[in-house]
């Protein structure tokens, strides 16, 4: 098993395929993008089914495919074909843009991939076209749909940004009325990749919440999940539900369960930190699974104890600049 020192079970791995994207969230790549990884510093497909297998064998039971956008990779369903056959991997989820997604998702499905995470920040289409700088609302609408008709188990992520889409939040809670969906509202982080920090974040939790119990006073606490990052909450009489994640107030670090491995082959054991050690020069200079496992195993045991720490800590690079397309949110 994989345990830190403050006593938590890391059983989840994220793994960022790609930091490639067709859209330009404004909250997380700059417009003229950022300096990609190159094809031959990006973790090959038995590297990564490697390191899974490797991490399966020490506890990890959840893994998390995401990006950049996961279906500009280059044949991804042969990773996901080979990821559903290693042994210990009870659960395969995915985040997605939906804008390249919906011919892949019976296949998916078939090989028991069925947790979706679409990233949709607003649901309406000028406010959608400003914020990903792109125009691709109704390929990931209709993405939307397809999922909905599947039945699979859908969470839309939605960034809550001042004077950006304030103005979706009660129809998105909305579409849980009669959808089993998800609605997760998500604190804005500084992963912008241009360093744009905010010193207060006004549409914190907090203001969400209020913001949503105002229209809907009548909601009830869900009981979260073990290791979840969301506080959720269900609108009475409503099919599905919602959730708010505090991730910049980071208060849900205290049951982190969380690996992350960069498209480049860093290893993060926190997503506020700039990196422990890339693992991609560890495989290619000849390490055995050996010394692989070891080389986690401590890396896991220094693993910050929240987000502040593990923001205090960075070394490389004090002050965040990094996009959140070469981390995998
Ligand atoms: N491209 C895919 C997508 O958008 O779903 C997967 C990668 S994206 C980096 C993963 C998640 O991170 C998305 O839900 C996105 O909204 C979220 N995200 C990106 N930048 C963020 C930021 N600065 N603050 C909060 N969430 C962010
Ligand atoms: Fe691309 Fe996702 Fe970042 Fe938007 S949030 S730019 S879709 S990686």
């Amino acid at each position: 098993m994989l345990i830190d020192k403050h006593g938590r079970i890391v059983d989840y791995l994220r793994i960022a395929v790609t930091d490639k994207c067709n859209l330009r969230c404004f909250y997380c790549m700059p417009e003229e993008g950022i300096d990609f990884v190159k094809k031959k510093e990006l973790l090959d497909y038995e590297e990564i089914l490697r390191l899974v297998d490797l991490l399966a064998k020490l506890g990890v039971s959840k893994i998390r495919i995401t990006g950049g956008e996961p279906f500009l990779r280059k044949e991804i369903m042969g990773l996901f074909r080979k990821l559903t056959r290693i042994k210990g991997i009870q659960k395969i989820a995915i985040t997605t843009n939906g804008t390249l997604t919906h011919k892949y998702l019976d296949e998916l499905i078939d090989l028991g991939i069925t947790s979706f995470n679409l990233s949709i920040d607003s649901i309406n289409e000028e406010r959608f076209n400003q914020i990903t700088r792109r125009d691709y609302f109704a390929q990931v609408m209709g993405c939307y749909r397809e999922m909905l008709l599947r039945n699979v188990d859908l969470k839309l992520n939605c960034v809550v940004m001042k004077g950006r889409n304030i103005d979706d939040i009660i129809p998105m809670v909305a579409l849980g009325k009669n959808n089993n969906v998800a609605i997760r509202f998500i604190e804005e982080m500084p992963f912008n990749g241009k360093g744009a920090h905010f010193e207060n974040l006004e549409w914190n939790h907090h203001k969400i919440l209020n913001h949503i119990t105002s229209a809907y006073p009548m909601i009830s606490k869900l009981k979260d999940p073990q290791g979840s990052t969301s506080f959720n909450y269900k609108v009475n009489g409503f099919m599905g539900n919602f959730g708010i994640i505090p991730a910049y107030t980071r208060s849900f670090c205290g049951s982190c369960n969380r690996l992350r491995l960069t498209p480049n082959g860093t290893i993060k054991t926190c997503l506020y930190d700039d990196g422990v050690f890339n693992i991609r020069d560890l495989m290619r200079a000849g390490a055995t699974d050996e010394q692989l496992v070891t080389t986690i195993k401590e890396a896991i045991g220094h693993k910050a104890k929240d987000g502040f720490e593990a923001e205090r800590q960075r070394k490389l690079n004090p002050n965040i600049s990094e996009s959140m397309a070469s981390i995998g949110g």
